[in-house]
């Protein structure tokens, strides 16, 4: 019997430490902690991309704990800006696309902790499916009915003070598929559109699907970004990493609070995610 108690429990213990690699140091806290956001909204059983969608409830708990924490939050242009003084526990939120949810729903929530977000908007968002650009076999799984921030939702952002608006293509192209001219054009053209129509600088840009030519990034510097976000997984020093090239830390819907914590150590959950 006592045999048996203490295989389970070894067996419980190995499966809990796969899935949490507890043991894994914590990186720098003087690199900047850059977390990834798509959706704040309750997931939609049977639905792909449910991993993009964070509760609003979650979503509270992580920036709550964030706040409790001591942690100092930043756009994603102040954090490259101010990289050679960035206090230690610095966190900069970010959102890709320009889901509505952005606004009725996360928006309070940084409201109420004083937490700020960078928000890269694809300027044509509505009736596009970008879902299946990447991966045909994910065309029609629904990102093209999640509601989308009009211009003006984008502007009641921009008044709230705390978030930023990045750039994130025209189309949410599929930047390594692009000759240099589309390319110019989906990257430079998205922050000129954004100027123009929000009279603001446009300084921050993230690569859809996180894929581009290494060309790409010259052409994210010469169109004037400062820099530029993957969905590369990891926690960079922003003193001497590639400022085109900065990975980030999923934050996934199906994330416990001690799976946000370990990220925000370790830039991943477990061994493998
Ligand atoms: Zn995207």
């Amino acid at each position: 019997m006592m045999v048996w108690l203490l295989t389970i429990s070894l067996f419980l213990f190995l499966i809990f430490s796969c899935r949490y690699a507890w043991w894994k140091r914590a990186v720098d806290y003087r690199y900047p902690r850059i977390l990834m956001y798509h959706m704040v909204r309750d997931p939609i059983p049977g639905k792909k991309f449910n991993s993009l969608r964070v509760s609003p409830e979650a979503f509270e708990r992580q920036v709550k704990y964030l706040r409790d924490n001591g942690w100092h939050s930043l756009t994603m242009s102040e954090a490259v800006d101010q990289r050679g003084h960035l206090p230690p526990k610095s966190v900069v939120i970010t959102f890709d696309d320009g889901y509505r949810d952005n606004l009725t729903n996360a928006l309070p929530i940084l409201q109420r902790y004083n937490f700020k977000a960078t928000v890269y908007l694809v300027n044509d968002r509505h009736d596009r499916d970008w879902s299946g650009y990447r991966k045909a076999k994910n065309e029609g799984a629904g990102l093209k009915d999640e509601p989308k921030l009009s211009d003006d939702e984008v502007r009641q952002l921009i008044t709230s003070g705390l978030v930023e608006i990045g750039a994130h293509t025209l189309t949410h192209a599929n930047l390594a598929n692009l000759d240099e001219n589309d390319s110019l054009k989906e990257i430079c053209g998205s922050k000129e559109l954004i100027e123009t129509d929000f009279h603001l600088s446009c300084l921050s840009f993230a690569y859809p699907f996180g894929l581009y030519k290494t060309a790409d990034k010259a052409y994210a510097a010469e169109c004037g970004y400062s820099n530029a976000v993957t969905v590369e997984t990891g926690i960079a020093d922003l003193r001497s990493c590639d400022l085109f090239e900065i990975p980030r830390v999923r934050v996934s819907g199906k994330d416990n609070l001690l799976a946000f914590k370990l990220k925000l150590k370790a830039g991943k959950r477990g061994v493998g995610k």
